[in-house]
């Protein structure tokens, strides 16, 4: 398929692909899906072999945001029945971080419900920070506390945050329909006062909103240009309780198809495979490996995921192996311009809740070259494209999501 290969070799050299490739990505048939997975893969093992870098959420303060945005179950009036509960105390957080970085997680992601962080809730973050790299010297830690004021991503670096999160989650054409009280701009800034901090930036997607492929295919642009070095690919995780309850939008294969997209755009970048992974793409997860590089391990902030111990049997078994703190996740290219800037990830984008320039560096390990959504039908049948079985009802769905009751604001122990 000339497609595939042009797009291997653009992933290799580094360079975007065109906005009518992306869109061909989305609108593959069945038939082609495991040549479609085959291709990205060789972009992904080019740049990352077959190493998973494994994530771990730390939820500091749970529910009760005064900002609405439509897929979250933090959300102000939210009726998810979530776990609600002010900021953990740094040793309460650095326990489950360290419950995390016992089943192998390399990275904290220290998350926080609100519009942004207050300096007192800078304070407290630098202490958890301060806590957590006390036991564990290695373990990186992303912070993720929503929209910053002047002044906070200089702090949060100098207390030891080597990354910062902040999502886009959606085109912004789209932006507009799942949250009102923030813009689209507010994200972008946030995610560019962190690069200028010399944090690494951490900032992806969520699918499964009611966007259509070109929406998806403006969000995933946006992030190459604004160049983090992770990008988390979250899938809809509805939340009875959240206006978006009812949007079962997406099957197995449109969520490879999305994956895929998003490697062969931001081919040397940490693709994380986020929330929604075990609802939506369900048996076919272990595929999902071949097109991200990264994962987060156990449960997300207020839903419950596979147990740690499925996460570690499930990369076994697909021929990957977890990635060493002794290990560097970017490409040399990617790493050396973080240092060089001073750089050393998680949820107000979803559940899970970090493109890069053209250049000339090789890949370390040189290799040659449904459901869709109700909006996408017309899309994908213009293409052309097969379309699989319908995605399902919030009915056929009932019982796959289940809020989180252990770990971080309970007494129960953590699913890491
Ligand atoms: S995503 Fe973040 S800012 Fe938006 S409602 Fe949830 S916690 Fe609040």
């Amino acid at each position: 398929m000339d497609l595939l290969n042009t797009l291997v070799e653009k992933g290799l050299r580094r360079e975007t692909p065109s906005r009518e490739e992306a869109l061909a990505v989305l609108a593959t048939s069945d038939d082609e899906l495991l040549d479609v997975v085959a291709a990205a893969g060789k972009v992904r093992r080019a740049w990352f072999g077959r190493r998973v870098k494994l994530n771990y959420l730390v939820n500091l303060k749970s529910g009760l945001c005064p900002e609405d945005c439509s897929y979250c179950s933090q959300r102000l009036g939210s009726k998810s029945g979530i776990l609600k509960y002010t900021w953990l105390k740094p040793e309460q957080a650095a326990a489950a971080a360290g419950a995390g970085v016992a089943g192998g997680a390399k990275r904290v992601c220290l998350v926080a419900s609100g519009r942004g962080p207050t300096d007192r809730d800078v304070d407290r973050v630098s202490q958890t920070i301060a806590a957590i790299k006390e036991e564990h010297q290695d373990v990186e830690i992303c912070a993720c506390l929503g929209l910053l004021s002047d002044g906070q991503a200089e702090r949060l670096k100098g207390a030891g945050a080597n990354a910062y999160n902040h999502n886009l989650n959606t085109s912004e054409a789209t932006y507009g329909d799942i949250t009102t009280t923030h813009t689209y701009a507010d994200r972008v800034s946030t995610v560019q006062q962190a690069q200028a901090a010399g944090m690494s930036a951490c900032s992806g997607l969520i699918a499964g909103m009611g966007e259509s492929d070109e929406d998806l295919v403006d969000v995933v642009f946006s992030l190459r240009e604004l160049d983090p070095d992770s990008v988390p690919v979250n899938f809809l995780i509805p939340i009875e309780g959240t206006p978006l309850a009812g949007d079962w939008n997406l099957t197995p294969q449109r969520c490879l198809r999305i994956l895929a997209m998003v490697r062969f755009v931001c081919p040397d970048v940490e693709v994380r495979l986020a929330g929604g992974r075990e609802i939506h793409l369900r048996t076919l997860q272990p595929l999902a490996l071949n097109l991200a590089n990264s994962i987060f391990l156990g449960d997300y902030l207020t839903t419950e995921g596979q147990s740690g111990k499925d996460d570690l049997a499930m990369i076994a078994d697909a021929g990957f192996e977890v990635e060493g703190t002794d290990t560097t996740t970017l490409p040399a290219h990617r790493a050396d311009a973080a240092a060089a800037a001073g750089a050393g990830c998680g949820g107000h984008g979803g559940e899970g809740g970090g493109c890069g320039p053209c250049g000339d560096a090789a890949p370390v390990d040189a290799a040659p070259v449904d459901a869709v959504p109700a909006d996408a039908v017309p899309a994908q049948a213009a293409a052309g494209a097969t379309v699989s079985a319908p995605a399902g009802t919030r009915e056929s769905h009932a019982g796959l999501v289940a809020v989180r009751r252990r770990g971080a604001g309970t007494d129960l122990p953590p699913n890491a």
